[in-house]
């Protein structure tokens, strides 16, 4: 079997050798086992289930959710000899009827099909009547209801093992927590899978986080320093801010185009076709660029807003480097973004359960944001990978100041109690501030504030830091922030321990205060 899958290897794919966990992977697929495999993007998921699908007698049966990618790839595959084809929705019913007809006669090695499409009655008759080598599920994490790309004709697809128990089936993801793959293998009936995880490290990206403070101008700064003339991606959250990004980058002279959903369909091709095609261009977008997207030498993915889970931020950086030289992963982040996505996930219309995910998936982004280990071994440790110190990211390169920032952290806690006590209402991060650092402002004289036994004990730090610490609080989620009333802040219960001196905060210093001191000192 070995023999016979080298040799299909070599002479139909034109390669050398099976990379990484290919090898077993085709071998248990091959011989009629099930397979969960979890490998990152670029690593050679294809393989897996194409070569078994040559191997084993009858059809191959993938079922993928990009249908825009279906046509390629089988292109692709029929330029190698391959017999293959797929059904979806941008078929014309004659067209359809003849790759039916043909998957009926044995004359396919392997047809991609749109989830749908698999889950009708008709097309799961047809598979009755036709020789199935095996099943592949392509992006199998679709499966998963608190992820962003759940696709609910997944869940449907559980009726495969029912109906078809004798058959092979390998899912496949290059995204997947802990508790994604236990839901893929509970909601497909994997419980008898192989499990077939290899390494997510992405050796050749740097990974850099930065403080978020003048967002733009250290997005350009980060271009011309590293990466003039370079491809690159630069993610927003918003479509206004894709736009407005896109075009404040070209007034600066980088090569800025954008991408996103609220385009025409015209004109979003066209910026598409013309960041693949040519050289040292930058694509300024939303999430929705990128899935699909297999541009060798994209030299940086840049995000002025935080990704709110750990699997998003992997995937979108994951689009640098593809060809193995380095490439950067760079991200600028502050208490705004905190704000935000904790804002999203209150007001989200998930259930509390959902919140519940949400919340903690948020939690590890902020984690590795706010970290002063190295940012690798933290990501791949989100992925349930142990790993040593890179060398390669910025806490690596540059390792930042801890900071023991409990006695402010304190002192934060107390004047948002003190405030809300004197007041009978909460305030916002602004107006604490500045009663923390003393100053004399006509709202603090409004409310009397300064005559609050907290106003004037943070004089000692800058805005900067305050907001830092600040931030560092909500995303431990010791304060809580109000959205439904003028974000105004409050102590959670978790608070108190800091409170009681029962335990410490360690932060990162950030790296302004020690420029913004200096500039202090000169005045
Ligand atoms: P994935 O689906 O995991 O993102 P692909 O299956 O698209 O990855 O493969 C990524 C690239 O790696 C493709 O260009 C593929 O041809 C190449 N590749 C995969 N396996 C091998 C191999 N064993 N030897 C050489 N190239 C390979
Ligand atoms: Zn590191």
């Amino acid at each position: 079997m070995a023999d016979r899958a080298r040799e299909i290897l070599h002479r139909v794919f034109g390669y050398d050798d099976f990379r990484g966990l290919q090898a077993e992977i085709v071998a248990q697929v091959a011989k009629g086992g099930d397979a969960l495999v979890l490998m990152p993007t670029g690593a050679g998921k294809s393989l897996c289930y194409q070569v078994p699908s040559l191997l084993r007698e009858g059809t191959g049966v993938v079922v993928s959710p990009l249908i825009a990618l279906m046509q390629d790839q089988v292109d692709a595959l029929r330029e190698l000899g391959v017999r293959a084809a797929f059904l979806n929705s941008t078929l014309g019913a004659r067209e359809a009827r003849e790759v039916e007809r043909q998957l009926v006669a044995g004359e396919l090695d392997l047809l991609y099909v749109a989830p749908e499409r698999l889950v009708t009655d008709r097309c799961l008759d047809l598979l009755d009547r036709s020789r199935i080598a095996l099943f592949a599920i392509d992006e199998a994490h679709c499966v998963s209801q608190w992820g962003h790309d759940f696709r609910p004709e997944y869940l449907q697809l559980a009726v495969l093992h029912e109906r078809f128990a004798h058959v092979p089936r390998i899912a496949l993801t290059a995204t997947a927590d802990a508790m994604t793959r236990d839901e893929i293998v509970d909601r497909l009936s994997l419980h008898d899978a192989r499990r077939f995880v290899s390494s997510f490290d992405r050796p050749n990206i740097r990974y850099r986080i930065v403080e978020k403070t003048e967002p733009r101008r250290q997005l350009l700064e980060f271009i011309e320093g590293a990466h003039a003339g370079e491809a690159g991606i630069v993610y927003c959250a918003s479509r206004a801010k894709v736009d407005e990004t896109a075009d404040w980058l070209a007034a600066h002279g980088v090569p800025a185009l954008a991408y996103h959903a609220g385009m025409d369909t015209a004109s979003r091709a066209a910026h598409q076709a013309r960041f693949l095609r040519e050289d040292g261009l930058v694509m300024v977008a939303t999430i929705a660029f990128g899935m699909g997207i297999d541009k060798p030498d994209v030299r940086f993915v840049a995000h002025l807003d935080m990704p709110r889970s750990v699997e998003g931020y992997y995937q979108e950086t994951g689009r640098a480097g593809r060809d193995g030289l380095p490439a950067e992963a760079w991200m600028a982040y502050g208490l705004a973004d905190v704000v935000q996505q904790r804002r999203f996930i209150e007001q989200s219309e998930g259930n509390e359960a959902h919140k519940r995910v949400s919340s903690g998936k948020l939690d590890a982004m902020l984690g590795l944001a706010e970290t002063i280990e190295c940012r690798r071994v933290r990501l791949l440790a989100y992925f349930g990978e142990a790993s040593g110190p890179c060398g390669n990211c910025d806490n690596c390169l540059e390792p930042p100041e801890a900071w023991d920032a409990t006695e402010p952290a304190r002192k934060l806690l107390s004047c948002i109690w003190r405030i809300r006590e004197a007041s009978g209402f909460g305030f916002g991060s602004q107006h604490v501030i500045a009663v923390l650092r003393g100053q004399d402002n006509p709202k603090v004289q409004q409310f009397g504030h300064d005559r609050l036994s907290t106003f004037g004990i943070g004089a000692g730090l800058g805005e900067q830091e305050w907001r830092a610490v600040l931030r560092q609080l909500i995303a431990q989620g010791l304060v809580v922030v109000d959205h439904e009333r003028h974000q105004v802040l409050a102590l959670a219960p978790e608070s108190r321990a800091l409170l009681r001196g029962e335990r410490t905060l360690q932060m990162r210093r950030p790296r302004t205060s020690a420029r913004a001191r200096a500039g202090k000192r000169a005045r």
